[in-house]
């Protein structure tokens, strides 16, 4: 019978005791090298770990980039506004983080644009707003400026950076906004052998600022790891990347070697993730890297009194990592600045920085090159999947206001037409419920229930069911579809034109 990820996702958890660390990755080598796990693969696998065949086969059908037959298809991301591929020739699957190019898609390991007949490579993530004279961490130096800042910064007393990060305000950038100094100071205070963990695994769909940040400036965010390491006295750094961030993860890598070899100390490991949006979730990453399915573990404990192998651990996303750089290097006061990733029907596309004081308008009219058509009416979804909508009446607000009180990451989605709407609603709704862990219930049926509601315009069961699932779920995912769903309905009914 074969093997698919539906099927064993309804299992009960694994609760297996045995060291299962790098198993994923491991997988993920073999499969490399043939492009898919043969049986045999799986088994000598599961006798390596000590367990069962069908404990070795739950773990890893819970990857969609784990293939069990041998596969060499095209994979086109499904996304509106990215599918305009034609061919027959491919699998459609889950955003891949490339939304600022046409037809995105993997082919023989590679991110590439398919193109009528044409395939080609993708490059560098466009910096918008690059001619600004106000820009911080997308204002890029020669490596040298990054290894003498750090080496100076190295000196300082941790108490006295982590005091730093405090007065800065600076809050986490992958979309829940903890305080970061806050965390610092949690992991330092706590007993035993630290871990330091950069979260690379950005799938929402709709944005790819993080990908853009390693694209242009990965020296940034790699001083930031090593300053978080420094910080909360850690010697193992670890990168968790989205298996979909190919190129990446080799800049990642190159980046590494060169701050390894002029700072000794520190041993990096990069973890690559498989396809399960889940693993960005901070606890499903961390038993992602133990080996196991991506499941949320219930907090507390956080990871900072017990995270990775159940050591102190702290966790910070890409922009995050290299915001912490700018703020020890330079200027202690710019918390409130933001890259964001805009794309859709705008006609430049990329990621810029931001303070939050543009209004939608003005950054479509002077980063992202104007509308793609001025004569129609325009949307916008920020935040990304678990973000909101907005309508045009709200495009000349400051961006600061309309994230009042929101969470989400640093992303504007722009698209026309009132038809697309809903299109983009069904597929956030398709996708957390492909992507959910499975483990509560409100979540793995929830999400297909509430696209069945919408679907048939019954607004008022949706409201309630969005709320009562993100009343009753265990991690973010449970709670992510509620924001699109409100705001998707309040522009349906007219009440968002103020
Ligand atoms: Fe898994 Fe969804 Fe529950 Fe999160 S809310 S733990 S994704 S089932």
């Amino acid at each position: 019978m074969p093997i698919t990820r539906k099927k064993i996702k309804s299992l009960s958890s694994i609760k297996n005791k045995e060291n299962l660390s790098f198993f994923l990755n491991m997988a993920k080598d073999i499969q490399e090298k043939q492009g898919f796990l043969k049986n045999e693969d799986i088994k000598s696998l599961a006798n390596r770990y000590g367990i069962a065949d069908s404990v070795a086969i739950s773990i890893l059908s819970f990857y969609e980039m784990i293939k069990f037959e041998k596969s060499d298809v095209k994979y086109v991301c499904k996304a509106p506004g990215c599918n305009t591929y034609n061919g027959k020739d491919c699998n459609f699957i889950n955003c891949l983080g490339l939304c600022d190019h046409n037809s995105p898609g993997i082919f023989n390991g590679e991110q590439v644009s398919f193109q009528s007949d044409k395939i080609s490579k993708i490059g560098k993530t466009k910096i918008l707003n690059s001619d600004n004279k106000n820009l911080y961490l997308l204002n890029i130096k020669d490596v040298e400026y990054y290894l003498d800042k750090l080496n100076k910064l190295l000196e300082v007393n941790p108490n006295n950076l982590i005091d730093n990060i405090i007065s800065s305000n600076l809050t986490g950038k992958g979309g829940a906004g903890f305080p970061t100094g806050k965390k610092l100071q949690l992991t330092r205070q706590s007993k035993g052998e630290k871990i330091v963990i950069c979260n690379a695994d950005e799938s929402e769909p709709f944005v790819f600022k993080d990908r853009g940040i390693i694209d242009n400036n990965p020296f940034a965010v790699v001083s930031g790891m090593i300053l978080a390491a420094h910080m909360v006295n850690a010697k193992d750094i670890y990168i968790y990347i989205r298996g979909e961030y190919i190129k990446q993860k080799e800049i990642l890598k190159e980046t590494v070697d060169i701050f390894q070899n002029k700072f000794k100390g520190f041993n990096f490991t990069i973890v690559s993730g498989a396809g399960a949006y889940i693993c960005g979730e901070e606890t499903a990453l961390l038993e992602s890297i133990e080996g196991k399915r991506g499941h949320p573990r219930i907090k507390p404990p956080f990871p900072g009194e017990s995270g990775l192998f159940n050591k102190p651990t702290i966790i910070q996303n890409v922009e995050t990592m290299g915001w912490i750089f700018e703020i020890l290097a330079e200027r202690p006061s710019i918390a409130d600045r933001r890259i964001f990733s805009i794309a859709g029907e705008v006609n430049s596309k990329g990621i810029f920085e931001t303070d939050g004081s543009n209004s939608i308008n003005e950054i479509v009219a002077k980063f992202a090159g104007g509308f793609a058509n001025k004569e129609n009416d325009y949307f916008a979804i920020i935040g990304g999947a678990s973000g909101f909508f907005v309508n045009s009446k709200q495009f000349e607000k400051p961006l600061k206001k309309l994230l009042e009180n929101k969470s989400g990451a640093g992303s504007i989605y722009i698209f026309s037409k009132y038809d697309k709407l809903k299109e983009i609603m069904l597929y956030i709704l398709d996708f957390f419920a492909e992507q959910s862990c499975g483990q509560c219930n409100p979540c793995f049926l929830g999400y297909s229930k509430l696209k069945n509601l919408i679907s048939n315009n019954r607004f008022e069961e949706a409201v309630n069911l969005s709320s009562s699932i993100s009343k009753s779920t265990l991690c973010g995912l449970g709670k992510a579809g509620f924001q699109p769903v409100s705001s998707f309905i309040k522009i349906v009914e007219g009440e968002y034109f103020d």
